[in-house]
């Protein structure tokens, strides 16, 4: 499928990843991009001049009606959502995602949309399959027997399903990424919905502003997960959109690391040790994941491959420079 030729929406770009995708499409040279965020300009994270930058609730049909006028593509990143901390005590809310997820797809279907893209997340795989730290990989069949993250997943599995009925009743073209964490420059770094890459690189810079050489960890550090650097999510995305794959894909790194291995990665590159405390109360999600990409591989010859390390590196200075000017990190 030649993306080049369609107008392309993007839903949730004043977010972090949807910022970075609307950035890679126009250079990528599709004819033309409509960025759409419920969130006032001056508060995406990033704002392409040569999109055309919308504000508009896409829980409501119209606005999704009005968003989708004339487009081939949708991409629908689009959500009320953020790191444990947020999706363990705002499950209602997210769950309301499912307005968007409906209206976006009905909306599509009514337009003669040619392909939509949908950002699922890691969060649909079943819990007992993530019991313990060294827990296998995540194949795509792990999402059922259902049992996903309470809220959040649940309406992301709930919309997956949605995206392949509208395929099969209605033939919308429907592509399903699950994204397993994704970090980078532009992501949310403090307030309450940051990821734990970007909060532990904004606690150790803060230790090390303070002079206060501690840090606070949520859980008991053994839990693992794998990141993907945002330049690997924007290829797989872009990549799964014009692939002929009608099922739902794992799009993460392979990559595991403990959560204490990833501070001790921020503190290599801040340069300092710190005396480490750990917050067993705090919301810390499943003990162990990661992404098998068997399919990934055999079915795009691809996988996300940017080392953690590297990574990293780039995401510390940004948040860096960001305090450094005393921006909000929101
Ligand atoms: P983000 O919160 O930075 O971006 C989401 C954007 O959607 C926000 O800017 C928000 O204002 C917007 N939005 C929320 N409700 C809206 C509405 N009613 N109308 C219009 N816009 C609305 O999140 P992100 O990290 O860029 O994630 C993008 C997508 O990827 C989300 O669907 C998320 O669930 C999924 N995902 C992300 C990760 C990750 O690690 N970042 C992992 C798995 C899945």
């Amino acid at each position: 499928m030649n993306l080049k030729d369609q107008t392309a929406v993007v839903c949730g770009a004043g977010g972090f990843i949807g910022g970075h995708l609307v950035k890679s499409l126009l250079s990528s040279g599709v004819k033309a991009v409509r960025a759409v965020d419920i969130k006032p300009l001056e508060r995406w994270h990033q704002v392409s001049a040569g999109a055309e930058n919308v504000q508009g609730d896409l829980k409501e049909l119209r606005c999704c009606e009005a968003a989708v006028k004339g487009a081939g593509l949708v991409y629908q990143l689009a959500a009320d959502m953020g790191g444990m901390g947020f999706i363990e005590n705002n499950k209602a809310l997210c769950m309301l995602s499912v307005l968007i997820n409906t209206h976006m797809l009905v909306a599509s279907q009514k337009a003669g949309v040619e392909r939509f893209f949908y950002a699922s997340s890691a969060c649909v795989y079943n819990g007992q399959k993530q019991a313990r730290a060294d827990a296998a990989p995540l194949k795509e069949s792990d999402a059922y027997p259902a049992l996903p993250e309470d809220g959040y997943g649940w309406e992301k599995l709930f919309s997956e399903r949605m995206c392949r009925h509208f395929e099969e009743d209605f033939h919308l073209s429907c592509r399903v990424a699950r994204y397993h964490n994704v970090y980078g420059p532009f992501g949310t770094w403090d307030g309450g919905r940051e990821k734990a890459p970007a909060a532990i690189c904004r606690k150790v810079i803060q230790a090390k502003l303070s002079g206060k050489h501690v840090i606070d960890i949520w859980g008991d550090g053994q839990q693992t997960r794998s990141f993907m650097y945002i330049d690997d999510c924007i290829e797989g995305t872009k990549l799964v959109m014009e692939s002929e794959l009608d099922q739902p894909i794992n799009l993460g790194s392979s990559e595991l690391v403990t959560i204490n291995q990833l501070v001790s990665l921020v503190e290599e590159i801040a340069g300092i040790r710190l005396s480490r405390t750990y917050n067993l109360t705090a919301p810390k999600g499943v003990n162990g994941r990661n992404s098998d990409n068997t399919l990934i591989l055999d079915r795009l010859g691809w996988e996300p491959s940017i080392r953690l390390r590297e990574g990293l590196e780039k995401t510390y200075r940004w948040i860096e420079g960001e305090m450094a000017r005393g921006a909000k990190g929101e």
